[in-house]
């Protein structure tokens, strides 16, 4: 994570303090020299904002301005409570904010830029032809990924132009005349570049490092090890970035809070409204809620306590933006179970650096507690949880949802013939796999030993039963690594849908009998739940 810095900023950062300071007096008490103050400062502020990037801040000085003077003018009235407490403290709120940190705005960079446009699932594989590669490129498949294998300068080059894949990964000897080293400033300034060698000496090390390498893997090199590298740590989190739940009435600061986290990688979800809010974050999945303490309809600390309430959510680091500076108010909230607090005008570096530390703490932690922690797939009890969520939700939006129950075949005979570590490597895979072909919104879980369960919101169950033949298909294809030979495993598939069930227990049952039927006729098959049954 970089943060910018810039030579202008600390005179504009001033600014804005200042004016955050002196406004917030105003809105608690009027007085006429004060606002007067206040008004040169922000006509300061307007003159020293560069045409060349004036934009929002520019025109929000303008109407602070102008409030300020019309509020001047009547010299023999002054502005009502309400419009100290909404009007003056709602433009003051947006001109600090964005005096901190319009001009720091940016184009994203090019990393996030390129994995935006990215096709889910692209890699780039340089290598000269080999039964090795081939077999790489063709296990990769089977997980899912749309593989293209390259030799030449030019292809590559030209690929990179076509579209952005998840990742290069290049074989090299560390030869400097190797001319992926040529290339590799191109590559990392649009998405990740492994390196693959069976040399792993220092000075091969070295080069990878120095030819701005995001990873170095041994060759030969299985499929699954090149996976877990693009999930794992800072790669890990640029395909799947920290979600941070922005909840703040103004848009316009919301707009500003969101693109500043863009601009690190995070996703955000913007929402005016707390009513929406419970919804949308078990939707959404935050991994932090970064939420305005002052909001008309309900405030912070009121829909603190509403999403604490709720089991599922407790946990969720809730960060709280106030103006509110008094300590003794602040520490009053950080009991309540708050997290912490940024007080307003925030500077862009603060908001960054602590929303994501925080998030990415939660997220590890919130892994170890609903997770298997040999697969990392949900475990049973938060599966749940999250089932009982999505059939209510489903039920009322009256959408499709498909719950699958997955079991392995024969595998105590694979236990028994490979040992019990390569079973576990096959339930790994199995999880890996699963994990890169289905979508983010489907809940993958270890159901208990050899078995798992997903549920697919928003899916029928005509569409599960070949989404789910197809996954079978591709499944037996990986080789699974026993021993001294590979070999290869299979699933059996049961299906419901709320087509025919009408809550979570008979969803349940559906798809446990036609489990049983699929082992029944013979395994390596996929059943669904119907009617006429
Ligand atoms: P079927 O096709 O009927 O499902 O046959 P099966 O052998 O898969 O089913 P059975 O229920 O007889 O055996 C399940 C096996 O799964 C037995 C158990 O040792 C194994 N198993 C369960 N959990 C784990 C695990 O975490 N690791 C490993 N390696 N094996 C496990
Ligand atoms: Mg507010
Ligand atoms: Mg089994
Ligand atoms: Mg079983």
């Amino acid at each position: 994570m970089k943060l910018v810095s810039n030579a202008h900023f600390s005179a504009r950062e001033h600014a804005a303090r200042e004016i955050d300071r002196i406004g917030h007096m105003l809105v608690t008490r009027w007085d006429r020299s004060l606002a007067t103050h206040l008004l040169s400062l922000v006509c300061n502020l307007e003159r020293h904002v560069d045409d060349r990037q004036a934009g929002q801040l520019q025109t929000e000085c303008i109407t602070l301005r102008e409030l300020l003077q019309q509020w001047l003018l009547q010299n023999d009235s002054m502005p009502s409570e309400p419009e100290r407490y909404d009007e003056l403290r709602h433009h003051l709120g947006i001109v600090s904010q964005l005096a901190m940190m319009e001009d720091r705005q940016q184009q994203p960079d090019q990393l996030h830029a390129g994995l935006a446009q990215a096709g889910p699932h692209m890699i780039y594989l340089w290598m000269p032809d080999s039964e090795a590669a081939a077999n790489l490129a063709e296990q990769l498949s089977c997980f899912g990924f749309i593989v293209r294998s390259m030799y030449q300068a030019s292809k590559l080059a030209q690929a990179l132009t076509e579209a952005t894949p998840v990742a290069v990964l290049a074989y090299t000897d560390f030869n400097v005349a190797d001319p992926i080293f040529t290339l590799a400033q191109t590559i990392c300034g649009l998405c990740p570049l492994l390196f693959c060698s069976p040399r792993h000496d220092f000075e091969a090390r070295l080069q990878a490092v120095r030819a701005g390498a995001d990873g170095f893997l041994g060759w030969p090199l299985l499929a699954h090890e090149l996976i877990d590298n693009l999930n794992f740590g800072d790669l890990g989190e640029k395909r799947d970035p920290l979600r941070v739940m922005i909840v703040e009435d103004m848009v316009s600061l919301a707009d500003l809070y969101a693109s500043v986290l863009q601009h690190h990688g995070v996703d955000t979800l913007q929402l005016t409204e707390p009513a929406g809010v419970l919804d949308s974050i078990v939707q959404f999945r935050p991994d932090l809620i970064l939420m305005d303490m002052y909001m008309p309809d309900c405030n912070g600390v009121e829909l603190a306590q509403i999403i604490r309430q709720q089991r599922l959510l407790d946990g969720i680091p809730i960060l709280f933006l106030s103006v509110e500076k008094r300590q003794s108010i602040q520490l009053d909230t950080l009991t309540l179970g708050i997290d912490g607090f940024l007080t307003k005008p925030v500077a862009p570096e603060e908001l960054v650096v602590t929303v994501i530390n925080r998030a990415r703490r939660y997220r590890k932690l919130r892994s170890y507690i609903i997770n298997d922690s040999l697969t990392g797939l949900l475990n049973h009890s938060h599966l749940y949880a999250q089932l009982e969520y999505e059939v209510l939700r489903a039920k009322r939006d009256q959408r499709a949802l498909s719950l699958v129950m997955l079991d392995l075949d024969h595998f105590k005979t694979i236990n028994d013939t490979y040992g019990h570590p390569a079973g576990d490597e096959v339930l790994v895979n199995l999880a890996r796999f699963l994990k890169e072909r289905l979508r983010r919104s489907d809940l993958i879980s270890r159901y208990g030993g050899e078995e798992f369960a997903i549920v697919l919101p928003g899916t029928s169950q005509e569409d599960t039963a070949r989404i789910m033949d197809a996954l079978r298909q591709s499944f037996v294809l990986i080789e699974q690594p026993g021993n001294q030979r590979t070999f290869r495993q299979t699933f059996s598939a049961g299906i419901s849908s709320l087509a025919t069930a009408g809550d979570t227990t008979e969803l349940v049952q559906q798809a446990d009998d036609m489990l049983y039927q699929a082992k029944h006729k013979g395994r390596n098959r996929i059943e669904a739940y119907s009617f006429t049954r």
